[in-house]
């Protein structure tokens, strides 16, 4: 029986782990920190060290950490909380994950708060936003109804870049037309209004990149487009069930996880394959000498772009939105004006700290009330932030928020900050607090991390790269774990499982 190690277990870790079990292989995963998942994590309120580090094996503060939906301790999610990638996912699709983990996508994908008491919002009906817009609705429809039309298609496309025919050309072209139109300035002319060109602005800015350019076209269309398709979907009870359900898979097989176990060299493993659900950096330290010096160079080139501050606040009612608008909606743009938005984020990746940042902010309780005890309400919230840095912005944070939510401050019952320099101590691949795990541009959509046919195939034999910081990129949808393992299991001579045959 051939055997592997996995090293992480993020989305893209597990996804990994699940195709090589169900493919017959003996899977161990290594995971560092001590709850599993990395961008799936889910905790209960309390200092994130307590919960997150150290304890080796399973312990039992490890399963109260997965103990979420009760109704006696909040919990928050420490990095993802809205997975617009999962429903169209070709992986997680031919997991049949939404018989596995409940999701349940809000009637409003996301809102947009312009001014304080003066809201929009990009509802899963279509046609709904468009009216909403008024006299920008038809320009709305004509820009992301053929995209979300053939949402499924197009997330085929964009989730797996790397193959020679492009499979649904015409609607690759019509997508590539309409990233080019809003990759540069001239993507304004398209409207009338604020409207509709601050919520596409908000949802191109998910991007971490200068504003507006390709790759934030790029990611924001295609975002765009699943909110008016699947919608925005929370899962019941945090991140971490994906987490669990992935790993319940992967046990089901054969598979097995080490918990509290940071890997620091490849040496360490005796296994035939070597799957590492790491940054581009972690992989080049990973290796060391093992790799050749000019792949270790490419390695080494790999841009890291902005990182985040975040935080995550228990109130003990809603927030107190000015616009009620807001209050049904899951998530929630926090920005401006699409000008204030794009002067914001250009201003972080030039390193400065804008006075208000654009903030993402997520309130799971407007569909899942069991984050949190009866009249509690979470909420998570983070801005983009300089490189490395580790400033504590809690207070430009919540200005940002209590702008459009005067009182907010006053509901608060615990809040907590993380930095971007605290986000990489926390899981090292998000280098400098990038969430991305290694910057976003058209280039690097293809080269990730280096321009080769298949990516994920490092130049030591039987050793994969499958985190985000291969292709296709972050965002919590499996792709790159399952593209690393679906090449191995190749390389290795061993049959793909039937389920997974022509994703
Ligand atoms: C604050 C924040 C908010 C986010 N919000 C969203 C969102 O709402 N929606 C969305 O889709 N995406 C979101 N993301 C992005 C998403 O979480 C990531 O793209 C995704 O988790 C990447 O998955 P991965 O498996 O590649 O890596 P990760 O999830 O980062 O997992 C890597 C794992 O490997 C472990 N590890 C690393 N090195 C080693 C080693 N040497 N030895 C052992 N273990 C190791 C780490 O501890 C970690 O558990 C967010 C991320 C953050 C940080």
């Amino acid at each position: 029986m051939t055997s592997a190690a996995v090293i992480g277990s993020g989305p893209n870790g597990l996804a990994a782990a699940v195709v090589l079990a169900r493919a017959g292989v003996d899977v161990t995963v290594y995971e560092g920190a001590g709850t599993p998942g990395g961008g799936l994590r889910t905790v209960p309120f309390g200092p994130a060290a307590a919960s997150l580090q150290g304890s080796a094996g399973r312990g039992t503060q490890d399963r109260d950490a997965q103990d979420h939906g009760t109704q006696n301790r909040a919990v928050r999610d420490v990095c993802s909380a809205s997975h617009p990638m999962v429903l169209p996912s070709p992986f997680m699709k031919a997991l049949k994950i939404t018989q596995r983990v409940d999701y349940v996508s809000p009637e409003i994908s996301y809102a947009h708060a312009l001014r304080p008491g003066h809201a929009v919002a990009a509802y899963r009906d279509l046609e709904r936003t468009a009216q909403a817009l008024g006299p920008d609705g038809e320009a709305w429809k004509r820009l992301l109804g053929p995209l979300a039309a053939r949402v499924d298609e197009l997330i085929s496309v964009a989730l797996n870049p790397m193959v020679r025919v492009p499979p649904h050309p015409i609607l690759t072209a019509r997508f590539g037309l309409r990233v080019l139109e809003q990759s540069t300035a001239l993507g304004a002319l398209r409207w009338k209004g604020e409207e509709a060109r601050a919520l596409l602005a908000g949802v191109m800015a998910h991007g971490i990149v200068r504003q507006p350019s390709f790759a934030g076209a790029a990611a924001g269309l295609t975002l765009a487009a699943t909110a008016h398709a699947g919608g925005w979907p929370i899962p019941l009870g945090g991140a971490q069930v994906l987490a669990t359900s992935l790993l319940q898979d992967i046990e089901a097989h054969g598979g097995s996880l080490r918990l509290g176990r940071w890997v620091e060299s490849l040496a360490e493993l005796d296994q035939e394959l070597i799957l590492a659900d790491v940054s581009a950096k972690g992989l080049a330290a990973l290796g060391g000498d093992a790799f050749p010096a000019s792949y270790r160079r490419s390695l080494g080139r790999v841009p890291y772009g902005p990182g985040v501050s975040k935080l995550d606040v228990l109130l003990d009612g809603p927030v107190p939105w000015v616009d009620p608008l807001l209050a049904q909606a899951a998530t929630v743009h926090v920005g401006g004006t699409a000008r204030e938005v794009n002067r914001g984020e250009n201003h972080i990746i030039r390193g400065g700290f804008p006075e208000r940042p654009f903030v993402l902010a997520v309130q799971p309780g407007v569909v899942d009330p069991s984050r949190a005890p009866h009249g509690q309400h979470v909420l998570w919230a983070y801005a983009h932030s300089p490189h490395g840095n580790d400033r504590d912005q809690t207070q430009t944070l919540l200005g940002t928020l209590e702008h459009h939510a005067p009182g907010l401050r006053d509901r608060i019952v615990h809040v907590q900050h993380s930095s971007a320099a605290q986000e990489q101590a926390e899981n090292p691949n998000y280098v400098g607090g990038d969430i991305s795990s290694g910057a976003l541009s058209a280039y690097r959509l293809f080269a990730r991390p280096v321009l080769a046919r298949a990516p994920w195939r490092t130049p030591v034999k039987g050793v994969y790269l499958c985190s985000s910081a291969a292709v296709p990129g972050p965002g919590v949808h499996g792709m790159p774990g399952f593209l690393a393992a679906r090449t191995a299991l190749a390389d290795a001579g061993i049959p793909l499982p039937g389920e997974f045959v022509g994703l």
